[in-house]
């Protein structure tokens, strides 16, 4: 078994970037080679700006190489929570901002031709339990009914239409979300922003950052130091020292996947026929897809830990047990890849984008943002060109976590208050 994501193992290795020279002055320095900050730079660059990303370890190393490469259509908390948080209109306009996110992403694999299996399969919650039925039939008439999107709902009656599997009481099937090989999209991403003028620097972790003036700065590297009129912190679950304001504010909690040995098409069809983006309906949910080659990808908060070689086998362990109750059928199958990653938490689950300090950052996407992360790479280049309303999420305040000074020692704490949630729901 292999302790590295999947995707980055199954995509083409792109160029050595950990030796470029580090120096001078940019239009636009970039902290975080994932989907935002390489979106970003290529937006930029379109714009004929002069970018260049600074990335602590390679390309796609932080949650947007590990990932479950489902790129869906919700909410990190949902439409109906959503309404009673925000009123419909807002809520509404937030929603929609996801649906424009996949366009976003689809728009960029078409004009950059990323080979990356891009395909809106759909997207299949599962009702865990009788009484969680209920709940997607109150969401399907929101959506179907009052905002006129595309969902239908499954009764267990029917639910092998949707799924092998006789653990789940009913299901809503939202058809605009799409599923892609993550790891090809993020280094295709990449090379198509080195290919218009983007210097994108590996191993050169930001390690201090000074404000200058305004929106310039300078960053200090152990390759060099550099002053850019404008920066994008764009660093996630990652978010450390060097951008204190941002840390505080985001959580990293981690999230873990297992995928098995390739299982052929006859024993895919069966267990997902319409090779949807599959999830159930637990706070403490688990999600799972087929892969481009016909394996299964299972993920889920096994665990509230960080990822490390250790705590992702122990996940592991945790998500066979949880794969192999959901599909039976998969008791002997072998599981190839096992890893890790840090999903980006804010306080109330939101994205929150913004400049703060001269600093602009986009962050907190909160398990939601393979299409997100790719859909604010583009809006932050037009919100850093002077475009206030480029930014979906202006108008949320951006709370400090309680107690959170940097490690996350507070991560058994939150475990325990959704492992009860869930009992209780
Ligand atoms: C296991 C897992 C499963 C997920 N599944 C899904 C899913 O199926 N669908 C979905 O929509 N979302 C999913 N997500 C969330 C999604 O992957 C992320 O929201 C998204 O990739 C964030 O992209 P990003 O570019 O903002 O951050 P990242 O991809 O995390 O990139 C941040 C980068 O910043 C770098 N960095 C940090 N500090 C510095 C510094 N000081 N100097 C230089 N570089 C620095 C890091 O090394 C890192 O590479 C999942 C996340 C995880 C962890």
């Amino acid at each position: 078994m292999k302790f590295t994501p999947y995707w980055l193992d199954t995509a083409p290795q792109g160029p050595d970037r950990s030796r470029t020279d580090i120096g001078g002055h940019v239009d636009v320095a970039i902290i975080g080679a994932g989907l935002t900050g390489l979106s970003a730079a290529l937006h930029l660059a379109r714009k004929g700006a002069n970018v260049h990303v600074f990335e602590k370890d390679t390309v796609g190393f932080g949650a947007s190489g590990r990932n479950g490469g489902m790129a869906t259509t919700g909410l990190s908390i949902g439409l109906r929570d959503a309404v009673a948080r925000y009123g419909f209109d807002t809520a509404k306009a937030y929603l929609m901002a996801y649906h424009d996110a996949v366009d976003t992403l689809e728009t960029l694999v078409k004009e950059e031709n990323i080979d990356c299996d891009f395909a809106r399969t759909g997207k299949l919650n599962l009702a865990s339990k009788p009484a969680h039925l209920d709940g997607l039939r109150k969401t399907h008439e929101i959506m179907s009914g009052r905002l006129g999107l595309e969902t239908r709902l499954i009764p267990r009656s029917e639910i092998h239409t949707e799924i092998g599997s006789d653990r789940y009481h009913g299901a809503m099937v939202e058809a605009r979300s799409a599923g892609l090989h993550v790891g090809k999209f993020t280094k295709g991403l990449a090379e198509a922003a080195a290919g218009i003028g983007v210097t994108i620097h590996e191993k050169a972790p930001v390690e201090k950052i000074r404000r200058l003036q305004g929106t310039r700065h300078e960053l200090v590297t152990a390759r060099g130091t550099v002053r850019a009129d404008q920066v994008l912190v764009a660093t996630s679950g990652h978010t450390g020292r060097p951008f204190r304001w941002q840390q505080v504010r985001i959580a990293p909690v981690g999230s873990f996947i297992i995928v098995t040995e390739p299982l052929g098409r006859d024993l895919c069809d069966m267990l997902l026929p319409n090779r949807r983006m599959a999830s159930s309906s637990m706070n403490l949910l688990n999600y799972f897809r087929i892969t481009p080659d016909d394996r299964l990808l299972f993920g889920g908060r096994a665990r509230f830990a960080m990822s490390s070689q250790q705590s992702d086998a122990k996940s592991g362990r945790i998500l066979h047990k949880a794969m192999t109750e959901v599909f039976p059928q998969l008791t002997n199958a072998r599981v190839d890849y096992c890893w890790g990653g840090r999903v980006d938490m804010s306080m109330d689950r939101m994205v929150h984008a913004g400049e703060q300090d001269g600093l602009f950052y986009s962050l907190g996407y909160s398990g939601h943002g393979v299409q997100m992360a790719t859909h604010m790479g583009k809006q932050m280049a037009e919100y850093m060109n002077g475009t206030p309303a480029a930014n979906p999420w202006r108008d949320l305040p951006f709370k400090r976590i309680p107690g959170h000074f940097g490690p996350p020692w507070f991560l058994p704490f939150a475990g325990g208050y959704y492992k009860f949630k869930d009992l209780m729901k």
